[in-house]
């Protein structure tokens, strides 16, 4: 074997192939990626000595997002169809116990300092305050954050703040009762309004609310939902929509664009930048009339951020994602139970860090989207 850096290396072992058949369902059905990696015997003797999770293109992943389940009691259009998804078997989610050791690990070891629990509905997985309890006692202490669609947070927001979460982003497409309820395919719009409060009201802040805007649905809302948040202290989101759902049925034609957004939040408000470094953080922020209340735009498809990304994924099954739009995942869930130690899952994670892409490619002409959706890796 050849010596290097690292104890273990990751090479790509097919599993899976897209159009692969299991029992009938295909892989691509079942939210498998085309490529699950293992650990193997070849770390990349170019990969300098650093602990950290480094790329080849200079950045650092600090920024890791934890996704708990790939269950869902919403039903988002733009994220899954009306009739849910086959969820991942129970043996196959990584247990409490696995799933703390790995974010031991990443804090330890990898130099991650910032959490983020998301799904599916992280707020449907069991023990999710023992969870970020654990996690609050990791030294250094982490910074925690949860992202809901906040049916029953009202109830659980205390608790959460507790526990140690810091901050959090609701979900929330609409202020109309009948829209939600298309969106979302649940009346559920007052359970979120009253989570929203809620957060607040835990100290959880500042709370952000997430919007996706579709067009023809929700996309005359844009200056409803900014006075809306400005006018209840809550720090206001768009998101481009992705080519991360489940039905395959985005289209870049149809998607609502960060510069129109721009366009319509203008008819209203005055924008100006705001000048706070940004960093790796995925939002464009505004000033609205003049501060200090703002408003952030992710424009990940007309404007994308690849560049300063500073994040690492962990999907409920254990696998790595270098990307929301990766097309490999390096399975660490094998490396735990088949025994490895805690310097070689560290060592699988970095290897697997290293080969990550400059860039999602949603502009390259041969861009696939990845076979798990939204859901399942985790948003
Ligand atoms: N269920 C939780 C929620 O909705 O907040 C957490 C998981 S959800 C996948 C995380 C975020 O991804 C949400 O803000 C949601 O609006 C966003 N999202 C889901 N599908 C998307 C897509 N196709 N494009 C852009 N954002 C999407
Ligand atoms: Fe559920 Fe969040 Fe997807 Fe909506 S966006 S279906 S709330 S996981």
């Amino acid at each position: 074997m050849r010596k290097g850096p690292f104890p273990r290396l990751v090479t790509p072992v097919e599993i899976a192939p897209a159009a692969a058949t299991l029992g009938g369902v295909t892989a691509t059905e079942l939210g498998l990626p085309a490529v699950r990696r293992a650990a193997g015997p070849d770390p990349d003797p170019a990969r300098p000595a650093d602990p950290r999770l480094i790329d080849t293109f200079g950045r650092v992943a600090t920024d890791l997002r934890i996704s708990l389940t790939d269950r869902c009691n919403l039903r988002c259009s733009y994220c899954m169809p009306a009739e849910g998804l086959d969820w991942m078997p129970r043996d196959e989610q990584l247990t409490d116990a696995e799933l703390l050791r790995l974010i031991g690990i990443a804090v330890h070891d990898l130099g991650v300092r910032e959490l983020r629990f998301t799904g599916g509905e992280p707020l449907l997985r069991r023990g999710l305050d023992e969870l970020v309890a654990a996690s609050a006692a990791l030294e250094p202490r982490p910074d925690i954050s949860l992202t809901t669609n906040a049916v029953g947070l009202a109830r659980r927001a205390d608790a959460l703040a507790a526990a140690g979460v810091n901050r959090l982003n609701v979900s929330m497409d609409t202020l109309r009762p009948e829209r939600f309820a298309e969106i979302t395919r649940r009346d559920r719009l007052a359970d979120v309004l009253e989570g929203l409060a809620a957060a607040r009201a835990a100290g959880l802040g500042p709370v952000k609310i997430n919007t996706v805007l579709l067009r023809g649905v929700n996309d005359d809302e844009a200056c409803d939902l900014l006075r809306f948040a400005v006018g209840h202290g809550y720090e206001l989101r768009f998101i481009e929509q992705m080519p991360l759902d489940a039905q395959h049925g985005w289209e870049r034609t149809e998607m609502v664009t960060a510069g129109e957004i721009m366009e319509m939040l203008a008819a209203e408000f005055v924008l100006t930048p705001d000048t706070v470094a940004r960093g790796g953080a995925p939002a464009e922020r505004f000033l609205v009339d003049g501060g200090p209340a703002a408003v952030g735009v992710i424009a990940s498809v007309t404007r994308p951020f690849c560049g300063a990304c500073d994040r690492t994924r962990l999907t409920a099954d254990g696998q790595v994602r270098t990307c929301l739009f990766a097309r490999t995942e390096t399975d660490l869930r094998a490396l735990l139970r088949g025994g490895a130690s805690d310097g070689e899952i560290a060592g699988a994670w970095r290897t697997a860090m290293w080969g990550k892409l400059a860039g999602h490619g949603i502009d390259d002409p041969g861009f696939l989207q990845p076979d798990r959706p939204m859901s399942a890796i985790g948003g």
